[in-house]
C-alpha cells in the first residue's frame, strides 16, 4: 500500500520506478510513522490541556489546595466550638466555683491578656487573600485559646488548694439540689402567681410532687421546724460560716428532724408539698449568707454539671413567674 506510493527516478530508463522495501524496512517505516503521529498528537494534547485545564501536576496541586482550604474551614468551626465551650467553663469558674470559695473573679481581660497580639505572619503572604486571612485568624485564635486554657488550669489549681485548706467549711456550704426535680423558677424579681404582682423572689423553686424527698444541702444543725406565713411548713438549717438554708411549702417532716438535730449534706429532712401560698406543689428553697438572701443557682456545684448550670441559668432567665 504505502510502499507503492514511493518512487525513485531511474536515469537510465528515464522513468519513475516504484521503490522496493524489504520486510524489516517496511515494519520500521510503518512504526516510525505511527510514533511520529503519536508524539505530535500527544504534544497537541498537552498544549491544549495545560493552556485550558492545567498540567497533571497543577491539577493535583489545585485539588490538594481545595482539600486543605476545606480542612482549614472545618478547623475554624472546631476552634469556634472550643472557644464557646471555654467561655462557658470560664463563666462557671467565676460565678460558681471561685465565687463560693471566696476567690476573686478572673476577668475576661485577665484571661486573654498576652494573646491575640495580631502577629503579622509574613509567611502567609504567599497565599491568596482568603487563605492568608484564614491562616492568620487560625494562628491567632489558637494562641488565644492556649492562653485561656493555661489561665483556666491555674484557676483550677487555686480552687483545689482552697478546697483542701477549707474542707470543713465546704462541708457546711450548700452545694447540692435540695430535691430531685428540675428548676422551675429562680431568684430575683418575679411575678407572684397568686398575688399577681412582681416582687423579689428570695429563692429557687424546684418541681416536686407532694411527698417528694427533701434533702439538707450541707452539714449543719436544724434551727427551726414549723409554720411561717405564706411559706407554709418550713425547715431552717444553720450551717455555720454565715450560711442558713430554708425549705418551704413542706407537707411533712420526720419526727427526728427537730430544733438542734445535726444533719449531714444529702440527709432526708422532710417531704415537699403545697402548704402556704403557692400555685401548686413545689419546693421553695432559700440560701441566706450573713442574713442576706443569695441566688441558690450558684450553690449547686457539687451536684450539677456545667451544662446543667447553663440550662438552669436559661430557665432562670426565661421564667418570669415564680411558683409562690
Ligand atoms: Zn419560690
Amino acid at each position: 500500500m504505502s510502499l507503492h506510493n514511493h518512487y525513485y527516478y531511474d536515469e537510465e530508463s528515464c522513468e519513475f520506478i516504484p521503490m522496493e522495501y524489504n520486510k524489516a524496512e517496511q515494519i520500521i517505516y510503518n512504526l516510525s510513522i505511527w510514533i511520529l503521529t503519536g508524539v505530535f498528537l500527544s504534544g497537541l494534547g498537552i498544549i491544549f490541556l495545560s493552556s485550558y485545564v492545567g498540567t497533571p501536576a497543577e491539577l493535583a496541586l489545585k485539588a490538594e489546595n481545595e482539600i486543605l482550604f476545606k480542612q482549614l474551614e472545618t478547623t475554624k468551626k472546631s476552634i469556634l466550638d472550643i472557644d464557646s465551650q471555654l467561655k462557658e467553663i470560664a463563666e462557671a469558674d467565676n460565678e460558681v466555683y471561685r465565687s463560693v470559695l471566696g476567690l476573686e473573679e478572673i476577668s475576661t481581660d485577665e484571661r486573654e491578656a498576652g494573646s491575640g497580639g495580631g502577629a503579622p505572619n509574613p509567611e502567609f503572604d504567599v497565599y491568596n487573600q482568603s487563605t492568608a486571612d484564614l491562616l492568620r485568624w487560625t494562628s491567632s485564635k489558637i494562641d488565644n485559646l492556649e492562653r485561656r486554657i493555661s489561665i483556666q488550669k491555674l484557676s483550677f489549681e487555686e480552687l483545689k488548694q482552697s478546697y483542701n485548706t477549707n474542707k470543713d467549711k465546704l462541708q457546711h456550704l450548700p452545694a447540692i439540689k435540695p430535691t430531685a426535680g428540675i428548676l422551675l423558677s429562680s431568684f430575683g424579681m418575679r411575678e407572684h402567681p397568686v398575688l399577681g404582682y412582681t416582687r423579689t423572689h428570695g429563692g429557687a423553686d424546684f418541681r416536686a410532687d407532694i411527698g417528694s424527698s427533701v434533702y439538707s444541702t450541707a452539714n449543719g444543725k436544724i434551727k427551726y421546724v414549723g409554720l411561717r406565713g405564706t411559706l407554709g411548713r418550713i425547715i431552717v438549717i444553720d450551717h455555720g460560716y454565715g450560711y442558713e438554708t430554708l425549705y418551704a411549702h413542706l407537707s411533712s417532716v420526720p419526727k427526728d428532724i427537730k430544733r438542734g438535730t445535726e444533719v449531714k449534706r444529702g440527709q432526708l429532712i422532710g417531704y415537699s408539698g403545697n402548704s402556704g401560698l403557692t400555685e401548686g406543689p413545689h419546693l421553695h428553697y432559700e440560701i441566706h449568707l450573713n442574713k442576706q438572701k443569695v441566688n441558690p443557682i450558684n450553690y449547686l456545684f457539687a451536684d450539677i454539671s456545667p451544662e446543667e448550670y447553663l440550662l438552669f441559668q436559661e430557665i432562670a432567665r426565661k421564667n418570669t413567674k415564680s411558683m409562690d
